[in-house]
């Protein structure tokens, strides 16, 4: 079959032919229909992750059709769509009983651990094959699987309840699954913070307040359009000092700051003022988890959810292509979100 990959770190991506992959009776082999280029396959491909092996098929956010389906697979049936929970687990350490198996202990990720979806076909665990709508078509279900899927669990973490606000510092893929996400879960309002316009009206389209932080100060005005209370829950989805502060300042009385975006680098908070004099919580946000993926497929399926603006671009099986989207990617050229489609 025809896989693209990663042969060295920092040297483009390319075309191999290598075999099918092995499966055994808890596996689905699955054509691939769809895979999503994400901005974390750019930071694999220039080496700033260890890989699991090397050379190595990157794609985490897949979709597929069963085409082979093992024995002792109960979940999904030959020839069914499906999509594709990346985190493969043990199932059987303390972090998987518990229902956190995104902390187990040998936790793979397709295409950074194991061979992923930038190929005609790949194999996974029956469990992590979930079976897909046809109401959502293979693209959606794929990019699902990624941003919207966290955004999601960051949502969970911050244990939104109906009838509270949220702010959303950063309106990317992850930033609108989270506005969506919200007023499904009875979010009154959601304010969205960015400092690009056309990120702002697409948040608006979805019901948002945009905040345009580049004219405005970002927690000033959430102060002001909530009568001075603060919101309930602030997520962070950026991964920048400024706005990890900001997103504290936000909060109201026993409000949840839920930080998502990605940094190495510390941040102030001041305890008093922001953390004891509100009883305010920051919590880390990690990942997803295979429990919220069958709530989020039927969210989209309802219309709740609508990720038809995530995917602008789609490509076809080919390492040039590709290797571009992901330079793209890489040096914030074009803000694309490209997915590799093969017809059937
Ligand atoms: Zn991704
Ligand atoms: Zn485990």
């Amino acid at each position: 079959m025809k896989a693209i990959r990663m042969i060295e770190p920092g040297q483009p991506l390319q075309l191999q032919e290598i075999p099918i992959p092995s499966f055994g009776e808890e596996d689905v082999l699955v054509r691939v229909r769809a895979a999503g280029i994400c901005h974390s396959d750019a930071h694999y491909r220039a080496g700033r992750s260890g890989m699991g092996r090397l050379p190595i098929t990157l794609g985490h956010e897949v979709a597929g059709e069963a085409e082979w389906v093992g024995a002792k697979v109960p979940n999904v049936k030959a020839g069914e769509r499906v999509c594709l929970h990346y985190n493969i687990s043990c199932g059987d350490c303390e972090y998987c009983k518990a229902g956190n198996e995104q902390f187990c202990t040998t936790v793979k990720m397709i295409g950074h651990h194991v061979d992923g979806g930038y190929a005609e076909y790949v194999t996974v665990p029956g469990r992590n094959a979930i079976p897909l709508p046809d109401e959502i078509s293979f693209e959606e279900g794929a990019t699902l699987m990624c941003a919207s899927a966290t955004a999601f669990h960051a949502l969970r973490k911050g244990r939104l309840k109906a009838g509270e606000t949220v702010a959303v510092f950063g309106v990317g893929g992850l930033g609108l699954s989270a506005i969506q996400l919200a007023k499904a879960l009875g979010a009154v309002e959601v304010y969205a913070v960015d400092i690009k316009l056309d990120k702002l009206e697409l948040a608006s389209e979805y019901g948002a307040i945009p905040i345009h932080a580049a004219r405005l100060d970002a927690v000033e005005e959430i102060r002001k359009l909530t009568n001075g209370k603060g919101v309930n829950v602030a997520l962070e989805m950026i991964g920048l000092q400024t706005t990890m502060k900001q997103t504290i300042e936000s909060l109201g009385v026993r409000g949840r700051a839920v930080i998502v975006g990605l940094s190495q680098l510390p941040f102030e908070v001041h305890p008093y003022r922001t953390l004891i004099g509100y009883e305010a919580e920051i919590i880390g946000s990690n990942d997803h988890l295979l429990e919220e993926l069958p709530l989020l497929i039927d969210m989209a399926q309802r219309k709740v959810l609508d990720t038809s603006h995530v995917v602008s671009r789609t490509i076809p099986l080919d390492a040039e292509k590709i290797n571009q989207r992901l330079d793209d990617l890489e040096n914030y050229t074009e803000d694309v979100r490209a997915v590799i489609v093969q017809r059937g």
